[in-house]
């Protein structure tokens, strides 16, 4: 997520950080490298300026706080400024207190509209909230059925009558007609799924103003394309003028590398960023921060939404179980596969690092899906395994490992590098609980 932009920011206040003393022309020299790496992400150019001239003022002008030297400084204001550029207000959706809240999603074809209602649904429900998504698209069926199966899925209710007549009126009773039911059915949250065409045009959004006329709605959020850059600006802003939002929802932010529509987005359109979309998969949904946003550009990481992560994923009891596991001199195969079952929960690999500090560089050591592959080979192999073995790995002689190998499709050279895997994984447990624990865990990371 973001990566490029990342890179660039991490190295140009690398170098203002090593410098003792800042004058303006230092200062001067890396706004300049600031300005062309914004630009070069694909940022609006008058946001650009208007930003780079924020900064300069801020970070020339200030007097000098005790407690930072001048490098770290000029950051805290390029932190504050890209804060303040992707907005200050709360991100996310709070609930009406008269039920339902209705959201009505609007975007074009293929930005991820429909998948991003099932995310939005899985999210409250999640919450112990009551969801109700309505197909508001009658004459695609093939839009329905894909709500329809996200529904099952997630085992959330879906209104949905198909009509390939349907006119602008049809549309509009289809939505009333879903809201009311959620009304009558005691629903906390009604999202409209409406129709998305292939371009913006006359006919999609007057059906959109009459339905948002019609039924109210709390919430209109745009569904954009993060990696469309200035394309999805520009979008919003169309959306904005001609249906009114409430704010946007940007998908597809695991592969922007550059980040063009996530920092000019508000600053253009005014609308705050609400959700980030990130991955295909229904959990990949990320409140907006866009404090801890400003902080992964930095190359800060953004430890809090890991940690926030980790307890959605993870009860309590989950996390001593594994902990206990990890620490207790009897940790098995059984137990290994249950502790990256569990990693697994908490995302791919990829999306754990972008958020720790530092975490990019070590992204851009492993390569593309390596580690999730690896894993989905490990656990096969151990699956192949009977139980005595998952629970003693002494016991697995030449003639269980062939076994093993040709149960998992794997080679015996892997099923016994799965178990050197294992026995460093046993060490490295048995070394965080004895006493030099601390000093050999810190070693080991340093070694990574
Ligand atoms: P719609 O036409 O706007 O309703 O779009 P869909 O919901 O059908 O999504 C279009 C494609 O984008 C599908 O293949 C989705 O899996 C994919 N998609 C949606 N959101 C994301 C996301 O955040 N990341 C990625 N990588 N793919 C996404």
């Amino acid at each position: 997520m973001l990566d490029a932009l990342s890179d660039k920011f991490e190295k140009i206040l690398k170098k203002l950080r090593g410098q003792g003393v800042l004058t303006e022309h230092n200062i001067g020299e890396a706004l300049k490298e600031v300005r062309l790496a914004l630009l070069e992400a694909d940022v609006n150019f008058k946001i650009v300026k208007d930003f780079i001239e924020r900064v300069r003022v801020k970070a020339v002008g200030q007097e000098v706080l005790q407690s930072l030297t001048p490098g770290h400084q000029v950051v805290k204001v390029v932190w504050d400024e890209l804060c303040d550029m992707m907005g200050r207000e709360k991100a996310g959706l709070a609930l009406h207190s008269q039920p339902p809240t209705v959201v009505m999603m609007v975007g074009l074809q293929g930005a991820g509209k429909t998948t991003t209602c099932g995310k939005l649904g899985r999210l409250f429900k999640g919450q112990g909230k009551r969801v109700l998504l309505v197909a508001a698209d009658p004459r695609r069926p093939a839009a329905g059925d894909q709500l329809s199966s996200l529904g099952r899925d997630l085992g959330i209710d879906v209104h949905r009558v198909d009509n390939a007549q349907a006119t602008q009126a049809d549309v509009v009773r289809i939505c009333q007609a879903g809201v009311e039911r959620g009304r009558e059915q005691g629903f906390d949250l009604v999202v409209l799924d409406t129709g998305g065409r292939l371009h913006i045009d006359d006919a999609l959004m007057g059906e959109l103003v009459a339905v948002k006329t019609a039924v109210a709605p709390h919430e209109v959020l745009l569904v954009a394309d993060a990696m469309t850059g200035q394309d999805a600006v520009t979008m919003a802003t169309q959306f904005d003028q001609k249906v009114g939002l409430t704010g946007v929802i940007l998908t597809k932010v695991e592969g922007d590398a550059r980040g063009g529509a996530v920092l000019s987005i508000r600053a253009v359109t005014g609308k705050p960023i609400k959700f980030l979309g990130v991955g295909e998969k229904l959990d990949a949904l990320e409140v907006f921060h866009p404090d801890r946003m400003a902080s992964r550009i930095l190359g800060m990481g953004d430890v809090l939404s890991l940690i926030e992560k980790a307890q959605a994923t993870f009860t309590q009891e989950q996390a001593e179980e594994a902990q206990q596991r990890l620490t207790s001199n009897s940790f098995t195969l059984e137990d290994f596969r249950k502790q990256m079952a569990q990693m697994n929960k908490l995302g791919s690999l990829e999306q754990i690092l972008g958020m720790l500090p530092g975490g990019q560089k070590l992204k851009s050591v492993i390569e593309g899906d390596k580690p999730e592959r690896e894993m989905k080979r490990v656990t096969a192999m151990i699956d192949s395994m009977t139980t005595r073995e998952r629970r003693d790995h002494t016991i697995i002689n030449g003639s269980r490992k062939k076994r093993i190998a040709r149960g998992s499709g794997a080679s015996v050279q892997e099923v016994n590098r799965l178990i050197k895997q294992f026995l460093s994984a046993k060490k490295l447990a048995k070394a965080m609980t004895g006493t030099g624990g601390r000093r050999q865990l810190a070693q080991l990371m340093r070694s990574m």
